[in-house]
């Protein structure tokens, strides 16, 4: 047995985290700096697998990669200054926001990553609003400074103004971006100068000046620097821990991942300033103390990733206690016993066993056919954490198997992707199992059901587009007179049996509901409202 102690203390090593960014901003370059940092891995280029950097890959990482995106999973595990690091991905892509809902329900803190010349951009932003809706608390980090960009303080007021959080940086550029000098580190105290390390090595020379020296050696850079610092501190944009971990505020760094320029005070900010895991809420309103019995919960579902393989595999954040690889532990949704001989952790296409892991960590637990996002894991006293919500659909499309002699493949691929969450899949006895409809958060996910379904499951399929584009929770009552209506049809969603309601456009739904002001019609969360 352990010792709670042990718990305890394992815990408050642990730094659980997303990179939240828009496609090119520098998340792949940015991961894999944090690792080679950290001495995780050897060769930069081995953690996603991108365009060419590693041979053998599933079949829809094959879509992923023709298209750019990444849709995998992957939680990359590495120690620093005596902490245990886990970097869980999120997908590259908007239409995947519910995954990325998923991921973030796993994490303690996320990076922002922002591109020096870009500042804040949609998709950032789109998942920001997820990090808000959660609360997490966020770090900033700006990106590419070594190229041509914004001037700081602009940058400073843009994050301001679109995430509503109060910037606080920790870190200040000396030299305009394109023209990186180093940074002022306003909470060491400290000036530091980067250069490029020679032969393109991963780790950039770094330099510490005293600010005499500074002011010798930088000239009008180190000026017009001390003068933004003296700005900074008359309006008070300083770092306070509370303000931080209450979602008020957010730490910013400057610096460029593909010279590796000031990763690892990013490192030494996490460690120091992210949160580790605390106690997670359950559905009675108490938390389930670190120290508990284990729990856990799955927060993706990934199957075939593996060609090798052709299994699935669960993702589990530990929220409590120790997991020992072989535990049997009690699935929350079934009542039913769920055996852990092969617990991995998993990123990109590597795997390795993991034998026993802590709160924070994130295990790979394989032939999870059972498990379903949002399910709880746990021994002892039963654990029941508060369900991680569906996002509103806004694509439907009617999906039918092109061969008939496939019905059952079509009925398995369907039934399996619902479970993994790829997609919702909603059916109604008008439509009858032969003509499921697909409901989307974002049009991708339909290309992706579509791959996967001829490419594991031998079924090629058409979809016939709808043209509704809203989805409410409803009820029985309501259902009967919702049938009667034009522009409007109702479903039960096979991930939860959900009642849903789906109308063709906002002004349909609300003469609906005017005629009937007795009809139950709750809204959603919508991805693109995620923080109302
Ligand atoms: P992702 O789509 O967010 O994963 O972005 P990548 O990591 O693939 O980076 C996109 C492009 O920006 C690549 O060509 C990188 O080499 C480049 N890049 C990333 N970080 C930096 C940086 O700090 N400075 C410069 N100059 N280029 C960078």
């Amino acid at each position: 047995m352990t010792a709670a102690g042990d718990v305890l203390g394992e815990a408050r090593r642990r730094r659980t985290f997303a990179v939240i960014s828009h496609p090119d901003a520098g998340k792949s370059t940015m991961t894999e700096a944090l690792a080679l940092h950290a001495s995780a891995i050897t060769e930069a280029g081995a953690v996603h697998g991108k365009a060419g950097r590693r041979g053998v890959t599933s079949d829809w990482m094959e879509l992923e990669r023709s298209r750019g995106i990444s849709i995998t999973s992957a939680a990359l595990r590495f120690d620093y200054r005596g902490h245990v690091f886990n970097l869980v991905d999120t997908p590259g892509h908007a239409d995947f926001s519910e995954d990325t809902y998923r991921v973030l329900a796993a994490v303690d803190c996320a990076v922002m990553l922002l591109d020096a010349a870009k500042g804040m951009e949609p998709q950032t932003l789109k998942l920001f609003q997820v990090c808000r809706h959660r609360r997490i608390p966020v770090i900033t980090f700006v990106n590419k400074w070594d190229r041509p960009g914004r001037e700081p303080l602009e940058l400073l007021d843009q994050i301001e103004e679109h995430t509503g959080l109060r910037p606080t940086p920790i870190t200040w550029p000396i030299g305009v971006a394109g023209h990186f000098r180093g940074v002022a580190d306003r909470l060491a105290g400290k000036v530091v100068l980067y250069e490029r390390a020679p032969g393109g090595a991963t780790k950039a020379l770094e330099t510490e000046l005293t600010p005499e020296r500074a002011e010798a050696e930088l000239g009008a850079d180190w000026a017009q620097a001390s003068e933004e610092i003296g700005l900074l501190e008359a309006i008070g944009a300083d770092h306070d821990q509370k303000l931080f971990e209450a979602h008020e505020t957010t730490p910013v760094l400057f610096g460029a991942a593909l010279p590796n320029f000031g990763i690892a005070r990013l490192l030494d900010v996490l460690v120091d300033l992210a949160p580790s895991p605390a106690p997670r809420a359950e559905v009675s309103g108490s938390a389930r103390p670190l120290e508990a019995p284990f729990s856990g919960l799955v927060f993706k579902v990934q199957a075939n990733m593996d060609p090798a393989h052709r299994d699935r595999i669960a993702f589990v954040r530990v929220c409590s206690g120790r997991f020992e690889r072989g535990m049997v532990l009690t699935h929350g949704a079934t009542g039913r016993p769920f055996a852990t001989k092969y617990a991995h952790s998993v990123f990109g296409q590597e795997r390795a066993t993991i034998d026993d892991a802590y709160p924070g960590d994130v295990v790979g637990l394989v032939n999870a056919t059972a498990l379903r996002p949002g399910d709880t894991l746990y021994t002892g006293p039963a654990a029941e954490f508060p369900p991680i919500p569906s996002f509103a659909p806004e694509h439907f499309a009617v999906a039918r198997s092109r061969d008939s002699g496939r019905a059952k493949q079509f009925r398995r691929g369907i039934d399996q992707l619902d479970a993994e969450g790829v997609i919702q899949v909603l059916r109604s006895d008008v439509r009858g199992d032969a003509a499921p409809v697909l409901a989307a958060v974002g049009p991708m996910q339909f290309e992706v059901v579509q791959h996967r379904l001829a490419a594991e499951f031998g079924t090629v399929i058409s979809l016939d587009r709808l043209d509704y584009t809203l989805a409410r929770r409803t009820d029985a009552a309501s259902a009967e007179t919702l049938a009667r209506q034009r522009g409007c049809e109702v479903f039960v969603r096979g991930r939860d049996q959900a009642l849903l309601a789906v109308f063709t456009d906002q002004w349909r739904m609300r003469t609906i509901a005017r005629e009937h002001p007795d009809l139950t019609l709750e809204p959603l969360i919508a991805d693109t409202h995620a923080d109302g």
